[in-house]
């Protein structure tokens, strides 16, 4: 009789209704918002009060790219920052928000107005002005001269803009146009954290993210940066790395950002271009068909995902390996007992390869 109209109860607190099912539990939203928060803030250990020498100052950088993942990070920090000023006055470290504006973003895109409205929602952070992926290649000083061993080379007077677009119409397929592209958005974020002093890069990556990428690099040939793409610590930059969604599924940070008092949805709704089915395969980079695969298949398999991660993660990058010349990662020459030594890694050889400047 009365069983019929009983909710179910939240397994956590056992008295607000267990309206979520995450992982097989159930949960209210109360207790799901502070699951997100633990596994998050658990990877930001590295970051507390203690370990702060004197009145030194941590500054550390968030790349915000408007999907659900990195809006939910910047929520999670912001609401450990404010609790620090309730209880101390004072913050363990500083977030510097930057975002990058890639080629071909649909008009739906995030956009300057959603930045300017998430540096109203979050006053306390350092919203940097938004940055073209072409300002790489002048903001990283070294990039015009590494640029070189793959045969992209300036012509005299070439602005940022048409340098960009030269080699990003230079390359004859999809892969290794947004291979590229995502070197040059690593390297740039790399060179706003130094510039701007921030010790570490806290990316927003879920574990289905982080499993994409694992994939698409070995997919790629590139299974030397696996490691280093998805390592927490100091990455071959110089700068720390760190991943502290990685224990959380993009499913949960979606749900997370749902129900929130004051829903994430608006800005990441209009930029969440992953979901727009690809025009054809042929035009499609291997990222692109690992990302959607992971975000359909891998629902129904979240444990194999992490362990793609886990695995991945294991894989050790031996001390001994150069990095190469444009991403930056180690290079492997598997079994290969030529001593000769290469400026490249394989997968960055196939750019070069593929690239018609
Ligand atoms: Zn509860
Ligand atoms: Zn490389």
């Amino acid at each position: 009789m009365a069983e019929n109209n009983a909710t179910i109860v939240c397994v956590e607190c056992k008295e607000r209704g267990g309206d979520l099912n995450i992982r097989n539990r159930r949960l209210c939203v109360e207790c799901f918002s502070r699951y997100v928060n633990s596994k998050a803030l658990k990877r930001m250990e590295s970051y507390r009060f203690k370990t702060l020498e004197g009145d030194q100052k941590r500054r550390l950088l968030v790349p915000l790219s408007g999907g659900v993942s990195s809006l939910v990070l910047l929520q999670v920090l912001d609401t450990q920052l404010q609790r620090q000023i309730a209880n101390r006055n004072k913050t363990a470290y500083e977030l510097i928000i930057a975002h990058v504006v890639l080629p071909g973003q649909s008009a739906s895109a995030f956009k300057d107005q959603h930045l300017t409205q998430l540096a109203q929602r979050f006053p306390s952070h350092k919203f940097l002005p938004s940055f073209a992926l072409a300002t790489a290649l002048s903001f990283d000083e070294a990039i015009g001269e590494d640029l070189k061993t793959v045969g992209c080379e300036r012509h005299d007077q070439e602005s940022d803009p048409d340098f960009f677009h030269r080699i990003i119409s230079g390359a004859t397929s999809v892969t290794t146009r947004t291979d590229l592209q995502s070197i040059l958005l690593q390297r740039l974020l790399v060179a706003i954290a130094k510039a701007h002093e921030c010790e570490s890069i806290i990316w927003g990556h879920s574990d289905s993210r982080l499993a994409a990428l694992t994939l698409a690099d070995v997919a790629k040939g590139r299974g030397g940066s696996v490691p280093s793409t998805i390592a927490d610590g100091l990455s071959p930059f110089g700068v720390n790395f760190n991943h502290p969604l990685r224990d959380l599924y993009k499913t949960e940070l979606e749900i997370y950002a749902t129900t929130l008092p004051e829903p994430l949805m608006e800005a990441m709704a209009a930029s969440d271009d992953a979901l727009l089915p690809p025009t054809s395969l042929r035009n499609t980079a291997i990222d692109t068909l690992l990302t959607d695969y992971i975000n359909t298949q891998g629902l129904k398999y979240p444990s194999i995902m992490a362990n793609v991660v886990r695995t991945g993660g294991k894989l050790e990058i031996r001390q001994t390996h150069s990095l190469c010349r444009l991403c930056v990662q180690p290079i492997l020459n598997s079994g290969n007992p030529s001593p000769s030594v290469s400026t490249l890694c394989y997968g960055c050889l196939r750019i070069k390869q593929d690239i018609k400047p």
